[in-house]
């Protein structure tokens, strides 16, 4: 029977999986209720689980039966972890959770991973290697994966897998049931910049016996967006928002202090090591042109999530092989948004992919984005990306 036809015949069970984990959403490295549901899940297959130490992940080795030796090995991911978000939706399994949801549809990446492991530990006597299926918590800026690449996963089986694939879902843009990849960069890489201006409070009608720190916050501000086009090639695009800007209390008052948070994307190490170098450089100096100081701090967050050519040219492959013409998409141009998959990627060779679960019946263009409180995730996506994954496994290890 094909992959498909068997991820058909669980879709109900994947389904209720879901359902159930989107009902309870957890934040965050600590997920014991959404570990509790993937355990049960996985109750009875034949698989060697460990739980991680300091996050609630879960990590299941399936050796298969047509090679002595664990390999090759393969490695599939899905995050379980919801986003600090209150539910709008009205669906009937809503999140029951005030102040969390499964915005970012990892209840879905959980259910379709455990489904795999379902199809796959059915075929372990043909299996030719060993696949590792990694249950991953915090994705939404905890760097879960960073945490599991320390607590060994990578080496779970007794040996590095030869090809990482983690499935991602989307509220909108692809139509539901299309699959998206690209070679090369993803997604972007995501850093922090803190900036703390130090000048002298005082009275807001004598700013000449004061030293005002706003209007050089706001001039950094601005100067940020200058530095983009002046610096950075417009063919290796760099992002720079303020997403947080705070000073002062009122209006006849000068503040000590003004301060500020931005993010920067950028897709090449060139780019984020510039960026790394250039921001603090540029904050600071406009600070001290104004006879004040400024603290900037560039914190690295999530590198580029870069797809090895090969594995990405596989996964379109294998989406045409099992799914039919029509099916998977190359992507013209990377997503603005990172991941921590990047961190897998950094060590492994493979492919992120993006599966469309926008409601048929909804327009794809103009769909909330994930994160959105109203975003919805269609169920008829869990028996094609558990398909998917279970796909990639039994193709790239029958190739060796
Ligand atoms: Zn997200
Ligand atoms: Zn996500």
């Amino acid at each position: 029977m094909l992959v498909r036809d068997e991820a058909e015949q669980i879709a109900g069970d994947i389904a209720e999986l879901r359902h159930a984990i989107h009902r309870e959403p957890e934040i965050g490295l600590y997920l014991p209720k959404t570990q509790r549901k993937v355990l049960d899940a996985l109750d009875g297959l034949p698989l060697e689980i460990s739980t991680g130490r300091a996050l609630s992940s879960v990590t299941a080795v399936l050796r298969g039966g047509r090679r002595s030796g664990a390999g090759p090995v393969v490695l599939l991911r899905g995050d379980m972890d919801a986003l600090p978000v209150t539910e709008e939706t009205g669906l009937p399994y809503a999140s029951a959770v005030p102040g969390a949801m499964h915005a970012c549809g990892h209840d879905m990446h959980t259910a379709m991973l455990a489904g795999a492991a379902r199809l796959l530990s059915a075929r372990q006597a043909d299996l030719p290697g060993t696949v590792i299926f990694m249950f991953q918590p915090g994705e939404e800026g905890q760097a879960g994966a960073r945490h599991m690449i320390g607590e060994g996963v990578l080496d779970a089986a007794g040996e590095r897998p030869v090809a990482a694939y983690a499935l991602h879902v989307s509220s909108n843009k692809l139509p539901c049931g299309v699959f998206s990849t690209r070679p090369g960069p993803m997604l972007a890489a995501a850093d922090q910049i803190t900036v703390t201006v130090r000048g002298r409070g005082g009275h807001a009608s004598q700013p000449h016996r004061a030293a005002d720190p706003i209007p050089a916050a706001c001039e950094m501000v601005l100067a940020l967006q200058t530095l983009v086009t002046r610096k950075f090639d417009v063919f290796d695009p760099v992002v720079i928002t303020v997403g947080s800007f705070h000073a002062g209390t009122t209006d006849n008052v000068i503040p000590d202090e003004a301060g500020f948070l931005a993010t920067a994307r950028s897709y090449s190490a060139s780019s984020r090591t510039a960026l790394a170098d250039l921001v603090p450089r540029l904050v600071r100096d406009i600070a001290s042109a104004h006879g004040l100081t400024a603290d900037a701090e560039y914190s690295a967050e999530y590198p580029v999530t870069v797809n090895d050519a090969d594995e990405a040219a596989f996964a379109v492959q294998a989406i045409a092989d099992a799914f039919g013409p029509g099916r998977g998409e190359m992507a013209k141009f990377p997503i603005t948004g990172a991941e921590d998959f990047s961190f897998i990627l950094n060590e492994v060779p493979g492919a992120f992919v993006m599966l469309g679960a926008c409601p048929p019946d909804r327009d794809p263009e103009a769909a909330p984005t994930n994160h959105s409180a109203v975003a919805v995730f269609d169920d008829a996506a869990l028996p094609e990306g558990t398909a998917l994954y279970a796909e990639l496994a039994l193709r790239r290890l029958a190739r060796g």
